[in-house]
């Protein structure tokens, strides 16, 4: 589903990302980890042309994305993301967060939105909430509704950037849930996270980036129980 060649992104003279290969198929579950400023939100953010990459290829389903005349407005609706502050509307209710894109954008009848918006508010165990203001809601609540509405452009890949890192602990079980229960169902997924635990159970792979580039991948429980490069070696061992 996603092909990236020597994806590189600077800032001015800093080199942020030095080369990341990796192909994400469909229905898997890519986890990301590694240090604060290793890039790992960058190369999120590249993936959806949020930043323009500085150098190498990315293909999304079969097209690259990374040429000139890709239209970015259509591949971000392909590609939901969530961020780790939430990033609702705060003068818009629940509902009309999750419909204003599908209104808006896709021209979406407004009552057929709001009926895909209510399965989606149950598919979160956020029915009640509809009519509620996000400065109403709990931090676990507000991350429920950023994915909802993420979901409502049916996206083909959903994109967490540490969905749960601005959360107060006893809220990060009902938000990883609902990103469980979207692994199970099928959809493809690419997670920055802190959630070491998450990571183990959920991943179908696990990318450990350090310095711009990928050091080591692999399924998640041969990582935890035994990091092959010193880097991760070390990453791990503050962290677990
Ligand atoms: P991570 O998500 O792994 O913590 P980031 O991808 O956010 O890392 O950042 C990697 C590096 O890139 C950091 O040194 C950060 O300061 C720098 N950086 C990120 N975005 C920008 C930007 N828009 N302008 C300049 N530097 C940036
Ligand atoms: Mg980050």
């Amino acid at each position: 589903m996603i092909k990236v060649r020597g994806l590189t992104k600077s800032f001015g003279k800093t080199n942020v990302l030095n080369g990341i290969d990796v192909d994400i198929a469909k229905g898997e579950v890519v986890v990301v980890i590694g240090p604060s400023g290793s890039g790992k939100s960058t190369f999120l953010r590249c993936l959806n042309l949020l930043e323009a990459p500085t150098g190498g290829e990315i293909e999304f389903e079969g097209k690259e994305i990374t040429g000139s005349g890709v239209n970015i407005n259509v591949l971000r609706q392909s590609m939901g993301m969530v961020f780790q502050q939430f990033n609702l509307f705060p003068h818009k209710t629940v509902m009309q967060n999750i419909t204003l894109a599908p209104i808006g954008v896709r021209n979406t009848p407004r009552e057929e939105a709001e009926r895909i918006g209510i399965e989606l508010l149950r598919r979160v165990g956020l029915e009640d909430k509809r009519d509620a203001y996000p400065n109403r809601l709990s931090g676990g609540q507000k991350q429920r509704v950023a994915i909802a509405r993420a979901l409502a452009m049916r996206p083909h890949v959903m994109l967490f950037d540490e969905p749960t890192s601005a959360l107060d602990p006893e809220m990060v079980g009902e938000v990883l849930d609902v990103m469980k229960s979207l692994a199970r169902e099928g959809m493809t997924m690419v997670i920055v996270t802190h959630e070491m635990g998450f990571a183990r159970e959920v991943g179908d792979r696990l990318l450990f980036i350090d310095g711009g580039v990928i050091v080591e991948q692999g399924n998640p429980r041969d990582i935890f129980s035994a990091p092959q490069h010193p880097r991760t070696q070390e990453f791990l061992s503050k962290v677990l």
